[in-house]
């Protein structure tokens, strides 16, 4: 079985990806398994600090390594909270608050956007980007998934991603969609 090691200490995100890689053939390998240090998000691109992850493990390890960086960005905030959604103090309520004042939804446009950034057994770099858009009611719905789930509501849907199955969500999603072109490539590689 190829071996694959993936830059996250999240076991969540681990559990997800161990499961889906497994049916392209490949095993995965938790960062604080093979005890990879954490790294810095200094870059202020999604791929930029994919970048810097994904290469600091391969600089340690010379083996195959994957890494991601994902965030939500309001078009209002100018792309804001971005890079820094997990570092954005007040979380969601604090973008209920910043567009208090538009009321039409299409002042309201937001987007998820993932990187997954991958590094191959020859040192190259591949990156799979994975995005999906809607906009932001006027109150929080929903209580599942995390973050600024019950937020989003995106194109095509009325209901936020928190008020969605985890399957749902996933088969929608920036990182469900960065994952699929993943595992299209490494299932091109392996033919
Ligand atoms: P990362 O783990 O460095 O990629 O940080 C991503 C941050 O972006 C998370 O902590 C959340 O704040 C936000 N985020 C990314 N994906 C999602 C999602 O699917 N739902 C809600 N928030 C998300």
């Amino acid at each position: 079985m190829n071996k694959l090691v993936v830059a996250s200490h999240n076991p969540k995100k681990l559990q997800e990806l161990q499961a889906i890689l497994a049916q392209v053939g490949y095993q995965t390998i938790g960062a604080s398994e093979v005890h990879l240090p954490d790294v810095e998000e200094t870059e202020d691109t999604f791929v930029g600090n994919a970048t810097l992850k994904v290469e600091s493990a391969f600089r340690h390890l010379n083996f195959p390594a994957l890494a991601d960086d994902s965030g939500f960005c309001v078009d209002a905030l100018n792309g804001a909270p971005g890079v820094y959604s997990a570092r954005y103090e007040g979380g969601y309520q604090r973008v209920l608050k910043e567009i208090a004042h538009l009321t039409k939804p299409n002042d309201r446009r937001a987007h998820f956007v993932c990187i997954i950034a991958y590094i191959d057994e020859n040192g190259e770099q591949h990156n799979f980007e994975g995005r999906i858009s809607g906009h932001i009611p006027m109150e929080p719905q929903g209580t599942a998934g995390f973050a600024y789930d019950p937020i989003f509501i995106p194109d095509g849907f009325d209901i936020t991603f928190a008020e969605m199955t985890a399957e749902q969500k996933h088969s929608l999603s920036h990182r469900g969609q960065a994952l699929a072109k993943l595992v299209e490539h490494l299932r091109q590689k392996a033919k």
